[in-house]
């Protein structure tokens, strides 16, 4: 058990889509955090982990959440009322951006965007990043993410619909993409999202191109 350090209040909510959300809670006074980094969240006996969405220049603390159909706490942080207070832990956790001289790749799939967006947000520059989702109103912060980005390619896995008009888009997994079209090379790899997706990554970029730098976090 990861004992709370801070206590925070829960400012606003705003829906995304049908599950997925964006919480903003209070910033406690003294709360640091690098982008990229989570806590662990508590509300009574239930504790989980989230990433930080909110750069840390920013006075309030934000969190992408996903609902889950019968998960405890995701559900009590989509129904909690405004004003209801919560735990956190100090800030924690090492999928932060490290400057290179290597091309780097940003993967985020689902609200596995949420570090990339911190990072962006905290002015993170020169990076590709291949966005991952089911559909295209699932990539949360497409447009602030392509103005950060080098190179921004949205990957959708479902159907797309024929008259579908958005720049760069691979109709496919952010692995088909890797597979296809990333050339030979020693990469920085940062992975975040499912842990079936960071499996499945880490075992092509070992295969492909076995210089490069792994760094990942699974969310579940
Ligand atoms: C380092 C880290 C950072 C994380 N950051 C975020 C974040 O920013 N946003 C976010 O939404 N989540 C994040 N998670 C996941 C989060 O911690 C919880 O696991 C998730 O919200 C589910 O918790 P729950 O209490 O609602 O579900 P639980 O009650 O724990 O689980 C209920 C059921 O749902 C299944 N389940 C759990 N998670 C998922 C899932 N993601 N998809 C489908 N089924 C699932 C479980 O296997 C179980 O059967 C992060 C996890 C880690 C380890």
């Amino acid at each position: 058990m990861v004992v709370a350090e801070h206590s925070v209040t829960i400012l606003g909510r705003k829906w995304l889509n049908e599950e997925v959300f964006e919480l903003e809670c209070t910033r406690p006074e003294g709360f640091e955090f690098v982008a990229g980094q989570h806590v662990t969240m508590r509300y009574q006996e239930d504790e989980r982990e989230y990433t930080i969405l909110s750069p840390p220049s920013a006075d309030s603390l934000l969190f992408l959440i996903k609902r889950i159909d019968q998960g405890r706490l995701s559900s009590i942080l989509a129904t909690l009322d405004i004003g209801g207070e919560l735990s956190i832990s100090k800030a924690m956790g090492y999928l932060i951006y490290r400057p290179t001289d290597r091309p780097i790749y940003f993967v985020g799939t689902g609200v596995g965007i949420a570090p990339f967006v911190s990072m962006a947000r905290a002015g993170v520059k020169n990076f590709t990043l291949l966005h991952g989702a089911r559909e295209i109103a699932g990539l949360f912060f497409r447009q602030d993410l392509m103005l950060a980005a080098t190179r921004y390619i949205p990957c959708v896995s479902g159907k797309l619909s024929p008259e579908t008009n958005v720049i760069d888009l691979h109709p496919g997994y952010v692995t088909d993409y890797i597979d296809r079209y990333v050339k030979p090379g020693a990469y920085d790899f940062y992975l975040c999202g499912s842990r079936p997706m960071i499996h499945d990554m880490t075992h092509l970029l070992d295969q492909h191109f076995p210089e490069t730098r792994i760094y990942s976090e699974a969310f579940n």
